[in-house]
Formats: C-alpha cells, structure tokens, sequence
C-alpha cells in the first residue's frame, strides 16, 4: 500500500485521537506506591465509605453544612441494613430488617429533612404469640416466659450507674468489673433472671448474649430503649423504611457510587486521601481531605486499605456474630401466628442458636418474615437450609400442606463485632477512639458505638464538628 500525504495526515490524526481518548480513558496514578490506571478523577470535601445507616446520614448531613461528599456503596442501594420487601402481588411493603427508631429529635428532624413521615409504633411485632420447640417441631402450649417487670426495673437501676455507654465507648477506668461479666453471670448476681427471655428476643443479632460481656448488652438495650418501649418507638407512616434511602439516594444524587468495589486506599499524603473504586462505569480516583469511615472494620473488608500497625493490631481482634434475615413462601403456616423458637435445655428457655429466633406475620398472606442467628458467620447455603428445614417440622394445628421457599433472604454478617473484657479492660477502646481524626479518617458505625440507628446517628453528629473543621 501506498501511503499518500493526505492518508498519511489521516493516519497520523487518528493516532493522535486515539492517544487523546485514551489519555482521557486512562489516567495513570500512584496508590501505596504502586503505579494505576483510572478513567476519572473526582475530588470532595469527604468520601464516605459504605452507604449504610450512618453512611447516608453523614452524607446528608455533610451536604446540608456545605461539604461536598461522595458516598462509596459496594450494594446496589444505599441503606445497608434496613431492607424493605415489596409483595409483587398487593403491592404491599414488609420492612424484614430494620423496623423502628427511637423517639428523638434527631430522627424527627432527619425524617422531616429527607420527606419521610413517620408514625408511633411498638417494637413487639404483630400476631397472637405461640411457643414452639423449633428442634423437635412440637408446640409447648404450657410455656410462658413470665413477667419481666422485676427483671426489668433492677436492670434500669444499673443501667443508671452507667450512663456514659449509651453515648459511645468512652468508658471510665479501670473498666467497672460488672461490664466486662458475661451477661449470665451479670443477670444472677443482680437477680435479673425474669428479664432473661425477653432480652434474648430483643438483643437478636448478638450472638450468645449471655456470654456476652455485659457492656455490650447494655449498649444495645439501654436505658433509652426502655423508655421507648413504654412509650412507643417510631417507624415511618407507609410501614416502608428503605423509603428514607431512597429519597436521600435522590437528594444525594450523582454523589452516590453504588455498586462499587474499593481497589486501594491511600493516606499517606499530608493533604488527601486517595480512595481507588471500581465503578459499574470504570474505575473512579476520589480525592478528599477527609474520610468518614462506616464499615465493619474487619480486616477481611479492608483488602487494599494502607493500614498502620495500630489500625492492623486493633482490627484484627474483633469477632463477629451472625444475624440473617428471609422472607418464608408457601410453608403451609398460618399466616397470622408469632411463633417463637423456645428451648426446653437453656436457661431461660431461649432458643439455640444457631437457629431461629422466631416466625412472625408479615401482614402479607402466604408470607412469614423469618429471623435467624448464631455466634459465628455461617455460610448462606447452610442458614438457608436450616430456615426451610425448621420451618417444615413446626407441628402447628391448622397448618396445610405447603411447599416452602425463601421469597427474598438477607446476609447481615458480621454483625456485632466484640472484642474480649479483657481488651476491653486493657483500653481497647481508648485505642480504638484514639484513632478519629488521624489519617484523614473518621470513624463511625456499630462497631464503634451499637447497632442502632438512632443512637448511632447521635453518635455521628457530634462527630461533626470535627469533620467539617478545615
Ligand atoms: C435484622 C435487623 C434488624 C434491625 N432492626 C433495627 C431497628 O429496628 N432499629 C434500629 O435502630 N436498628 C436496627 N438494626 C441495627 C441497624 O441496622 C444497625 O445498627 C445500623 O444499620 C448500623 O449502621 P452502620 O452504618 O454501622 O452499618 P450499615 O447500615 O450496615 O451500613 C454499612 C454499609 O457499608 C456497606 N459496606 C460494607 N463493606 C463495604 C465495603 N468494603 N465497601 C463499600 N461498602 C461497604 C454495606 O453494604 C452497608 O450498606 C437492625 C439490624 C438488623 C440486621
């Protein structure tokens, strides 16, 4: 062939193009001492990492104080927690996660923020309850799990001596001997024992709750929550919670990574931090001055994160439980019933776990919302078979042939991550705590306070000060 000047320009400009497209397709860029490509760079005030409770929160609130922020969600949605299942049939929605916030300021006002009306609500469930052996299938029509009321006012009186732990980890030392007990121990030395069943149905997700240390349980129910359950919780007016997340997805609008991988993180340069994220539309470099971290901080989540010794040492002696939610179809189970897994062989007659807590009503005919725990992560495949098989052997009268299958089933593991009393007692938490504000990072999320959104948007908030500060 031979190559004319006109084809020659041609050829030459088409390079030229190409080397320009792939300039803008292909920036190059060095994270943690190692050379990469992006497509694009973004820089923020803040990037959040995990769009979750206190993910989206921080979002939301960062936006209204004038900071620009990106969110980086690795699920399809923001959320994490609170899942919503919508019924293809009546349209009707089941909220088979998170159910109800305390009544408090901050979440009247964040729900107003965000268009989301919310209305009073029990945390007990729905549905006439009926105590069930959930390992032979046999009802215990004689069982009742008393009164609690005994239980519950000692429990409040030493609630009272420690205030402090419904605020954060901010704990007093040495570490008072009665928070580090395990909780069993803790509920007989105080004589506690008429509340021990019901905490056990509250506290779900926490594992063995009598092993336990006794700190932990009494960040999770604590003295709020006893006034709450008194005086009602709240929840939002269309019974659909995920609506919260859906509108603040639409407020934050293109400041939402979704679907989203974090490659490498880098915060060694004294001005940003390099946050590397696959993106569904190529891999995206955000600079930011700060970052607010809220993820389980297990060293398994955070592949490709430039972590110090310290964060190393302090990550790594976290433990998790295991808590996992589904939604049962056709099991031939009245759709009416709360059934609750009750053990003839534990001390207070909770369930084993692993297991399920319990079935109750949806609302939605032909569908039960299922809750299922245990100490450990377990594989999916495992929790799932043992959903259906349980729910197969409930001898419950009434019941028709059915055909059970799980419409939708939810992961929510790791759950509550501990660590020892004896880390605890040694200032874990004092380490842990020491590390907001270095590295560029701020940390917030149940790990570092509780799983609860109400409280752990208090305690995001007065984090806030500090994040926005230049
Ligand atoms: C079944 C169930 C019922 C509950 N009921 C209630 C209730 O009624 N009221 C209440 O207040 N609380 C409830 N909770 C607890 C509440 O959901 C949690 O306390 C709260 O969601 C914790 O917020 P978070 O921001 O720490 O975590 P999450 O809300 O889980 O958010 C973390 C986010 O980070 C994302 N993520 C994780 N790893 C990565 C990664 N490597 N990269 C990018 N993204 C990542 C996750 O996908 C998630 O979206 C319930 C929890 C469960 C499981």
């Amino acid at each position: 062939m031979t190559l004319t000047a006109s084809n020659a320009l041609l050829s030459f400009g088409g390079i030229l193009l190409l080397a320009s497209l792939r300039a803008e397709a292909a920036l190059s860029v060095t994270l943690n001492g190692t050379p990469c490509s992006v497509d694009n760079i973004v820089t923020r005030d803040v990037c959040i990492i995990g769009g979750g409770s206190t993910g989206t929160y921080s979002a939301i609130r960062l936006s209204d104080l004038g900071k620009t922020v990106m969110v980086v969600e690795e699920k399809n949605r923001l959320g994490g927690h609170t899942e919503t299942y919508h019924d293809p049939v009546t349209g009707t929605p089941h909220d088979y996660s998170v159910v109800v916030w305390h009544d408090l300021d901050i979440v009247r006002n964040y729900f107003a923020r965000l268009n989301v009306s919310l209305v009073k609500s029990s945390a007990g469930g729905s549905g006439a309850k009926q105590y069930f052996d959930f390992q032979t299938g046999k009802p215990l029509p004689n069982y009742s799990p008393g009164d609690p009321t005994p239980g519950l006012a000692a429990y409040a009186a030493q609630l009272a001596k420690y205030p402090y732990v419904e605020e954060g980890f901010d704990l007093h030392y040495p570490v008072p001997s009665d928070l580090l007990l395990p909780f069993g121990q803790f509920v007989k030395k105080h004589n506690l024992q008429s509340m021990g069943s019901l905490i056990f149905g509250f506290a779900q997700g926490l594992g063995d709750v009598f092993a336990q240390p006794t700190l932990y349980v009494m960040k999770n129910f604590g003295s709020d929550i006893l006034k709450n359950i008194k005086t009602g919780f709240l929840t939002t007016a269309e019974h659909d919670n995920s609506l919260l997340y859906e509108h603040a997805t639409a407020d934050l609008g293109p400041n939402v990574l979704l679907n989203s991988q974090i490659l490498a993180v880098d915060r060694s340069d004294r001005e940003e931090a390099k946050v590397l994220v696959k993106t569904p539309s190529g891999v995206t470099l955000v600079k930011s001055r700060k970052l607010v971290f809220t993820i389980p901080p297990k060293l398994e989540n955070l592949r490709g994160w430039d972590l110090s010794a310290l964060e190393r040492s302090l990550f790594r002696q976290f433990s998790n439980s295991g808590y996992y939610t589904a939604i049962l179809r056709n099991s031939g189970l009245p759709s009416n019933l709360s059934l609750v897994n009750v053990s003839p062989h534990t001390e207070y007659n909770h369930a084993a776990l692993p297991g399920l807590y319990g079935i109750t009503p949806t609302g939605i005919e032909n569908l039960l919302d299922v809750k299922y725990g245990s100490v450990n992560g377990l594989p999916d495949d495992q929790v799932k078979k043992d959903i259906l098989s349980t729910a197969a052997r409930l001898q419950v009268p009434g019941r028709t042939t059915g055909n059970p299958e799980l419409a939708v089933y939810s992961r929510h593991t790791p759950f509550e991550l501990t660590v020892p009393p004896k880390a605890i007692a040694g200032g874990f938490y004092k380490r842990l705590y020491g590390l907001q504000g270095q590295r560029h990072t701020y940390y917030t999320g149940a790990a570092f306070h509780t799983h609860d959104s109400s409280l752990l948007w208090q305690f995001t908030e007065a984090l806030l000060p500090n994040i926005t500060a230049v």
